[in-house]
């Protein structure tokens, strides 16, 4: 059996042409990345798609299909090899905290830590404590705590023992959003300062964003695009993950030129980034921080919904052709429905798809 040496960090996790499946049948098919020390990686995509799937084979409860799943140089999991998942020295957390109800914060803590000697064991638990801000929190009970502290607590839980990696299934999805949002920060604040790989999964992209380094998209058991959070946003090289991320229309367009397109939006230079030859018939991606309010502007378009956004208004806006596209505007330019108002332009970089 193989035992991967214990406390020393992540170099990286490899997954290659990796498919997962129940009797049979593949529900993760040919996944493939790679996260690097100290990096949060994650897997974004909707309900069903295969992300807690993909997360229990790294965790080794899954056996593959195909493929392999490396950690540093050395093979854990592939058709043949299966390292047990207690020695993958990987922590995990869920989102149903699961704290044990009969022990304390501290006992809770120490869980992982039986095999230490008691005193450093003691230290880690207080040092934890400490992180994750509920210091002289340890004589408590779970059923004391709220659910953020809870959450954290099963943060210092799973880091304690010093896993390579850490990976998190949808663990702030039984929380209310103001919580969330703060507890999401604080939690990559504690992973960076801890310098601990992890691999979160969510189908909530504003987590993702704020969370990775990192992220994978994912639809229907197949990773679309591994990239920054702004390159999945900005440069996404698939239609679902362009219309999966963020707000987005397609306008109908036809490229004129090496850096020109041609749409209802009128001539459009910029950075081609997927290679469409002249006249090709390409669906252009529109964001609403693309088209921009602008009362100069002699380019209109009737307002047909809004909403206010505090810092701002996002428009729905009908240009001459019918089409209807996003519309960002300061939330000192209150315009009413049925409205015309000016536009301006501004895609920088042009995102496009052969069109359906
Ligand atoms: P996600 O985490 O993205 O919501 P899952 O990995 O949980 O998706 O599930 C992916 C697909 O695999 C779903 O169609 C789900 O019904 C199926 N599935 C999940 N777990 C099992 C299982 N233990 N046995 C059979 N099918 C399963
Ligand atoms: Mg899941």
């Amino acid at each position: 059996m193989t035992l991967l040496s214990s406390h020393s960090m992540l170099k990286e996790l490899t997954l290659t042409n990796v498919s997962v499946g129940y009797d049979g049948g593949a529900v993760v098919k040919n996944a493939s990345f790679q996260l690097m020390e100290g990096q949060i990686g994650c897997l974004l995509g909707p309900s069903g798609c295969g992300k807690s799937t993909l997360l229990r084979a790294i965790a080794g409860f899954e056996s593959l299909m195909t493929g392999e799943i490396c950690v540093d140089d050395q093979v854990i999991s592939s058709q043949t090899i299966s390292v047990n998942p207690e020695h993958r020295h990987i922590g995990m957390v869920f989102q149903d905290i699961a704290l044990f109800p009969h022990l304390t914060i501290a006992q809770n803590i120490a869980f992982g830590l039986s095999a230490w000697p008691k005193e450093v064991a003691q230290q880690r638990v207080m040092y934890l404590l400490d992180l994750v801000g509920l210091t002289g929190f340890q004589a408590r009970y779970p059923h004391s705590l709220s659910g953020g502290q809870q959450q954290r607590v099963a943060l210092a839980r799973a880091i304690a023992p010093k896993p390579k990696l850490l990976l998190m299934d949808e663990p702030f999805s039984g929380l209310d959003a103001k919580l969330r949002e703060e507890l999401v920060p604080d939690i990559r604040a504690i992973l960076q300062h801890e310098k601990m790989s992890a691999l979160l999964v969510t189908h909530d992209q504003m987590e993702a964003f704020a969370m990775a380094d990192q992220v994978s998209v994912m639809d229907a058991g197949v990773i679309h695009q591994t990239g920054s959070p702004y390159q999945i946003y900005h440069r996404p090289e698939t239609r679902f993950v362009a219309s999966f991320i963020g707000h987005g229309d397609f306008l109908p367009a036809t490229v004129c030129g090496p850096d020109c397109v041609h749409s209802d939006l009128g001539n459009i230079r910029g950075e081609l980034h997927h290679g469409f030859a002249d006249h090709a018939l390409v669906d252009l991606l529109v964001r609403p921080d693309d088209i921009l309010h602008d009362d100069d502007s002699e380019f209109v378009g009737v307002i047909v919904s809004k909403w206010f956004r505090g810092s701002h208004f996002l428009y729905r806006v009908k240009l001459s052709s019918g089409k209807v596209v996003y519309c960002f505007a300061s939330s000192h330019h209150n315009h009413a429905v049925g409205q015309e108002i000016g536009l301006s332009v501004h895609l920088d970089h042009l995102v496009m798809f052969q069109r359906q």
